[in-house]
């Protein structure tokens, strides 16, 4: 029988989540998510045909994972409302809120809980999500092969055994889409400014480092490798690399999610 999972909250990225779950086959009746208001879940049990409810206490009082996808803002009173229901049965808690540490999590909500913590990015809002997750020393083999299942519906997972490497993995890809975001921005400005309509450039470069991506995920070769190939010696691409490399780009690179990295120490 499919372990039964809870959400509490049921915006974008739970969301995102449950419906991943539903599309590779996890069973509908074994996901409940809840919201404070009705209003809220009527159209997503219309369209996901899970179970919801108002009641965080009560929805958490059978499931196997209690997956926490509210604001971090309110996590510490929404934990305080779970309490007593997380600590008769200890379920695995699985939070996907930046900045809180498995060890407050943990302690909100009343100790010696098995804690999975996740840094997604918004991709998984579209299915394509990268993940870092990090185990507390009380999460078994079974838990992380579930949480694995759970995050692996909207996208890749990659564990982390240290929980600050997480901080490295915001860098890396929680906060990564802006950067390829403001690619694509300073990609179509400079592509209007050769001639071409603006909304042509965007097309061409969202769609190029869509190419890019399948083409270095489905490759043997590195990414230099890849590199080096459409590098012909004088030509146009040889060019433009030399200019890059030139002005910096790893150098701003490393010091963008040295920045990112910080921050998300910061605030942890
Ligand atoms: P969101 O769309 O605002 O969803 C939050 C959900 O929590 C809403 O359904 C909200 O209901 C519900 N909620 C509010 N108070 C609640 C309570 N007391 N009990 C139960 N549910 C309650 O936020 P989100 O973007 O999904 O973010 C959720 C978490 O994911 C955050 O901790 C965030 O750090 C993390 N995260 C999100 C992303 C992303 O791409 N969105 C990326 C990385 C991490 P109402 O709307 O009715 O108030």
């Amino acid at each position: 029988m499919a372990s039964q999972v809870t959400f509490i909250g049921a915006g974008n990225m739970a969301s995102a989540i449950i419906g991943g779950m539903i599309e590779s086959g996890y069973p509908r009746d074994a996901i409940t998510a809840t919201a404070p208001h009705e209003d809220a879940l009527a159209p997503i049990r219309e369209r996901l045909g899970i179970h919801t409810s108002t009641d965080n206490a009560a929805a958490v009082s059978e499931a196997d994972v209690v997956v926490l996808a509210v604001k971090p803002q309110i996590m510490h009173d929404v934990c305080a409302g779970l309490r007593d229901a997380v600590q008769a049965h200890k379920p695995l808690i699985l939070s996907v809120a930046a900045g809180l540490s498995a060890d407050t999590l943990e302690a909100w909500l009343g100790g010696e809980l098995a804690v999975v913590r996740c840094m997604p990015n918004t991709p998984s809002l579209v299915g394509a999500g990268a993940a870092g997750l990090y185990a507390n020393g009380r999460v078994d083999g079974d838990q992380r092969r579930l949480a694995t299942e759970l995050l692996e519906a909207v996208g890749l997972v990659e564990w982390v055994e240290e929980e600050a490497l997480l901080e490295a993995v915001t860098a890396v890809s929680g906060s990564a889409p802006a950067y390829f975001f403001l690619m694509f921005e300073a990609m179509e400005e400079a592509g209007a400014k050769l001639g071409l309509p603006a909304d042509t450039a965007r097309r061409l470069a969202m769609q190029t480092a869509f190419g890019a991506a399948r083409m270095a995920m489905d490759s043997d070769k590195t990414p230099g490798e890849l590199k080096r190939n459409v590098m012909s010696p004088g030509g146009t691409t040889e060019r433009a690399i030399a200019h890059l490399e030139d002005a910096g780009l790893r150098r701003i690179m490393a010091e963008a999610m040295d920045a990112c990295a910080t921050r998300a120490r910061e605030m942890a």
